[in-house]
């Protein structure tokens, strides 16, 4: 615990005067029980199809609420967590809501801890969630528990909402809806502090081609593979194209000599394989680079799909698979869409963030490349579509080949009034719980934000380093787990403990 004495004096110090105990509460019985409890959740591989696991998880969250005194509703795929209001009039009191999810992407591979582990090594927690959102789940569970111990009375029902599919259907929070009432208002604990004012709109540009290729003289290869990325939203940390010769080793020999004299984007890697043996003379070419979060920490991210593409360049044969690369060099000119003529920036909200994230067999033998695109206000839904299209449309009229496009434009982004008085609540309890004073921000990732209404993403990962959801080696800093719970509480003492919001997000 002595490393976190300055932490504490600082919070004895700026927390506002009711908040004092909860802080001090949370410091002396609360705080030790983050780790474990955040390494018994890690060990729920709760990624998307594993019921078992999520079932597990659900039956672990349930006992555990319990044991800390609240209330607990199974609502469907969404566990509801209450601690209800407490002062005179708390029958009628309203909710205000805390927003996490409980499963997680795939953790893909290279990790050096394991992924569904829970590994504590140099004052960090390891593990897929860890960040992104079991973290979080666990800290407001813990902040709740103190303000239930050592706060003033609630003006507010305390509702901690655990989603079940917001990393791939993203339907719980929909199918809740359906039955129960939305909170008066609520905090998605899912991105960044200090607070949330505007997410990107997620889209996904898909373009398809045939799968083959036609071997020439030159090039007397055909591409009998290729396969890259694991998901629209990571950074694709793995790319690979197996080629087989339709002239002898030779050639294929010389292709090898040739991709090794190559230059690889920084951070990438290459690996040559070749199969000489038997009838197929086979090489296969495999980039590795390094998976980041598409939208949250797109620059942290290399990306081994660009890089393959950009190696492979004059290399292929004629036919889909080559036609898909040459896109893939062309969007991932860099990572906010120039080549995608999408060029312009706005004040509040910067440019896009592109990510080139997939190439998959699509049917009867085709290929899908997938790009991930987060929008600005500037151009999104049905006009980012079309300018899309027009892009894809030029593009293979000067290639005289054939792409289809299609994918996904539906969401659109979400924007907050950053004069808003929840807004500067929170802001207020910020600065109180770290000493430091800093203005809203702009996410490039989504959140529940934008499926549940009058719901605002806050917290819990700290500026100034780069988000690790979605990474190989998810970790969080244990420091900022307990820095993250104080920050809760003292927006929690403020917001669940006094006046309801009449507007909470207007000025
Ligand atoms: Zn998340």
């Amino acid at each position: 615990m002595k490393r976190f004495l300055p932490l504490l004096v600082s919070a004895f110090l700026l927390a506002g005067a009711p908040a004092r105990p909860v802080h001090v509460r949370y410091d002396r019985t609360l705080a030790p029980r983050m780790v474990p409890l955040l390494v018994q959740a890690i060990r729920f591989p709760t990624v998307a199809g594993n019921a078992k696991a999520w079932a597990d998880q659900k039956a672990w969250l349930e006992h555990l609420a319990q044991g800390l005194g609240f209330t607990v509703r199974d609502a469907g795929k969404v566990l509801e967590v209450d601690l209800p209001a407490s002062g005179p009039g708390a029958a009628e009191a309203p909710a205000l809501g805390l927003l996490v999810h409980g499963d997680v992407q795939p953790p893909g591979d290279h990790w050096t801890a394991p992924p569904f582990e829970g590994t504590v090594r140099k004052g960090r927690v390891f593990g897929r969630g860890a960040a992104d959102d079991k973290g979080p789940m666990v800290q407001a569970l813990l902040a709740m528990k103190a303000l239930k111990e050592a706060g003033p009375a609630r003006t507010h029902t305390l509702r901690l909402l655990v989603g079940s599919d917001e990393e791939s259907g993203s339907t719980d929070i929909t199918d809740y809806l359906k039955t129960n009432p939305p909170p008066a208002f609520s905090l998605v604990l899912d991105s960044g502090f200090p607070v949330v004012v505007g997410e990107k709109s997620w889209n996904a540009l898909t373009v398809e081609a045939a799968g083959s290729s036609s071997p020439t003289a030159e090039r007397p290869w055909s591409v009998e593979a290729l396969d890259a990325g694991l998901a629209p939203s990571i950074v694709p940390d793995h790319a690979s194209v197996r080629l087989v010769s339709t002239a002898g080793k030779a050639s294929l020999l010389a292709l090898k000599a040739r991709l090794e004299q190559k230059r690889i984007d920084p951070g990438c890697r290459l690996h040559l394989e070749l199969a000489l043996a038997g009838d197929a003379k086979a090489l296969v070419v495999t980039v590795t680079g390094k998976a980041a979060h598409g939208g949250l920490n797109l620059e942290g991210g290399r990306n081994a799909l660009v890089a393959l593409a950009r190696l492979l360049e004059g290399e292929l044969p004629p036919g889909g698979p080559d036609d898909l690369l040459a896109f893939a060099r062309l969007a991932g000119r860099d990572l906010t869409g120039t080549g995608l003529g999408l060029t312009e920036a706005d004040p509040l909200w910067g440019r896009f963030a592109v990510n080139v994230a997939m190439v998959k067999p699509g049917k009867e033998g085709r290929l899908v490349l997938t790009i991930n695109l987060r929008a600005t206000p500037r151009l999104q839904g049905a006009a980012l579509e079309t300018a899309l299209r027009e892009v894809v449309a030029r593009f293979a009229a000067e290639r005289h080949t054939t792409l289809t496009a299609g994918g996904f434009f539906g969401d659109s982004v979400l924007a907050f009034d950053p004069e808003g008085a929840l807004v500067r609540r929170l802001l207020g309890a910020y600065a109180r719980a770290t000493g430091t004073k800093a203005g809203p921000v702009i996410s490039g990732g989504g959140t529940y934000a934008k499926r549940l209404p009058r719901a605002i993403a806050f917290g819990m990962w700290f500026p100034g380093k780069p988000y690790p959801g979605h990474d190989v080696d998810e970790q969080i800093p244990i420091a900022d787990l307990h820095r993250g719970v104080h920050v809760l509480i003292e927006a929690l003492v403020d917001l669940a403990c006094g006046a309801p919001l009449k507007e909470p997000f207007q000025k």
